[in-house]
């Protein structure tokens, strides 16, 4: 029997890149699993069709689609929330909007999504988000709106953590370095600026955070909680 059966997963943003390769480990290891998307429907079909999984559009800005599909589900006892924008460049130059539109989607979407989940959780589920490496270390200018919401999750993962240990219910994020995805292309233009940090000079596969994700939400990892578990080449070492 594969070791998630019977378990029921919803992964936030599951249409490309590390969500995609997220929802594959789940499906494979057995979950039923629901994910969301906001713009690549195309993506979302055939993945759908590949893994078995559902899924169901809803903007992660939204915080009323995200509770609505999060309270659909009822019972769930996986959340992987890894739907996230990057938005970089001269702080003096950005604009505004997309800053806070970065803020809605990789800060209040995780938490609300975290806590609607949290209320019909079942004792002992698994809450992970994916967070960044740049929560710790932002060793390049230009990202510091990107890292202050990667800074945020991990307040909210040490908090939450709190709130819902009682119950069993662990709460952890993942801290990605470079990841090879749509975001950050291994042979994109910052390739060799990243890679320059790096104790392993190169882009991990979204599988290989995929695999971080099993572990937390597997039955091993039943007393891991309120950390944030980083995997990037030593990127922030
Ligand atoms: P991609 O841009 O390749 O994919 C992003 C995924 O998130 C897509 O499935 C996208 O869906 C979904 N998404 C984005 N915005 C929304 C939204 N508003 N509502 C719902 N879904 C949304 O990114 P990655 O796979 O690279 O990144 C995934 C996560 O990993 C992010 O949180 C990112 O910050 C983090 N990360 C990535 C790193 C990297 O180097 N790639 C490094 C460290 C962290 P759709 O296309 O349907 O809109």
């Amino acid at each position: 029997m594969a070791r998630l059966t019977g378990k029921r997963a919803l992964v936030l943003g599951g249409s490309r890149g590390i969500g995609a390769a997220i929802v594959e480990r789940l499906t494979d290891e057995g979950a039923e699993t629901t994910f969301t998307y906001a713009g690549s429907a195309g993506a979302a079909e055939a993945l759908a069709g590949k893994t078995g999984a559902s899924r169901v559009q809803a903007d992660s800005a939204d915080r009323a689609a995200v509770a609505e599909v999060v309270a659909g589900l009822g019972s769930l006892d996986i959340l992987v929330v890894n739907a996230g924008i990057a938005v970089l460049g001269d702080a003096l130059e950005l604009d505004p909007a997309e800053v806070d539109r970065m803020i809605d989607i990789n800060v209040r979407g995780p938490y609300h999504a975290a806590v609607e989940a949290a209320r019909e959780m079942k004792d002992g589920g698994r809450i992970v988000v994916i967070g960044s490496v740049n929560g710790d270390r932002i060793p390049f200018a230009g990202g510091a709106a990107y890292a202050l919401t990667k800074s945020a999750v991990q307040g909210m993962v040490r908090g939450l953590a709190r709130d819902f240990g009682p119950r069993g219910i662990t709460v952890n994020s993942i801290q990605p370095g470079p990841v090879n995805t749509d975001m950050n292309p291994a042979e994109g233009p910052m390739k060799d600026m990243m890679h320059s940090f790096m104790a392993i000079p190169r882009h991990a596969e979204p599988g290989e955070i995929a695999g971080m994700v099993a572990y937390l939400v597997g039955p091993e990892a039943g007393i891991v909680t309120g950390a944030q578990h980083t995997i990037d080449g030593g990127f922030g070492a």
